[in-house]
């Protein structure tokens, strides 16, 4: 695989414009897909072209930068076609920023509370230079925890690497990511808060998931009318009715 700046407006529209179509999951509004096609053509645009497709102008993921400075840019706008994903593209990318100096923010390190070892989410981070994570806090005490750790650094030893190959075991496949793309389903069903409750209840504090508000959204799953319009939005493939069922009966065990 390789990754190439494109530098003609109109390629750029043209790479923007077919592989946001080929993605409907996560590009299926027109109006922005114009309003994309439109924007990149005056923006920085890297194109990554795949080495088992002969037409070498045929590309596979695109990625248009927007720079706000002369030190920090944000991604506008990336795709990759599906069948590309856990190829390697996105590395590529990051190995090349890497190369040219570039740093990341990395959002979200904490999992929205999925991840409740600070320790562990600090010392998995800290291994690349050019990543600065935002932790995403939610307590004081993680608050205090990150800030021990500028004058004691958690190392990223055999037992840490050992809990992140557990944790992406038990987060990895049938896991919602909260993003929110199944939404808004016709009963009012909080499937973002409803399809990974199993995991909040064991990985953030239990009880603050068994109150009223969170047994009421739970209860609603039962309304479900199977219309299966969550599963064909989710760009992560996940079977969203059956995952909810699985939720409601797990939760069932602990009220
Ligand atoms: S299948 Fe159920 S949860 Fe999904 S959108 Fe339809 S009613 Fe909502
Ligand atoms: S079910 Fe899929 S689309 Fe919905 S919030 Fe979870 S990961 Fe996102």
């Amino acid at each position: 695989m390789t990754v190439r700046e494109v530098h003609s407006p109109d390629e750029k529209a043209r790479v923007c414009d077919a592989i946001m179509r080929a993605l409907p999951n996560w590009f299926g509004n027109e109006e922005a897909i114009v309003g994309y096609v439109r924007e990149v053509r005056d923006l920085p645009f890297f194109a990554a072209y795949s080495d088992d497709i002969s037409d070498c102008s045929i590309a596979i993921g695109f990625a248009a930068l927007k720079c706000h400075n002369e030190y920090t840019a944000e991604v506008c706008v990336m795709g990759v076609l599906q069948p590309y994903h856990k190829q390697g593209a996105g590395k590529l990318l990051i190995e090349r920023c890497a190369a040219a100096e570039v740093g990341f923010v990395a959002m979200k390190s904490l999992a929205g509370g999925l991840i409740s070892d600070s320790a562990l989410a600090y010392a998995f981070a800290n291994v690349y230079d050019n990543v600065l994570p935002i932790w995403g806090i939610q307590k004081m005490s993680e608050l205090q925890e990150f800030l021990s750790y500028q004058d004691a650094a958690p190392v990223l030893d055999d037992a840490r690497r050992a809990q992140i190959a557990r944790d992406r075991r038990e987060l990895a496949g049938e896991f919602c990511r909260s993003c929110g793309y199944c939404l808004p389903c016709p009963v009012d069903i909080d499937i973002p808060t409803c399809a990974r409750m199993a995991l909040m209840l064991r990985r953030a504090p239990t009880q603050m998931w068994l109150d009223e508000v969170n047994r009421d959204k739970m209860a609603r799953i039962l309304d479900c009318t199977h219309c299966n319009h969550c599963a064909d939005h989710c760009p992560y493939g996940l079977d969203t009715p059956a995952l909810l069922q699985r939720n409601y009966e797990d939760y069932q065990t602990f009220l």
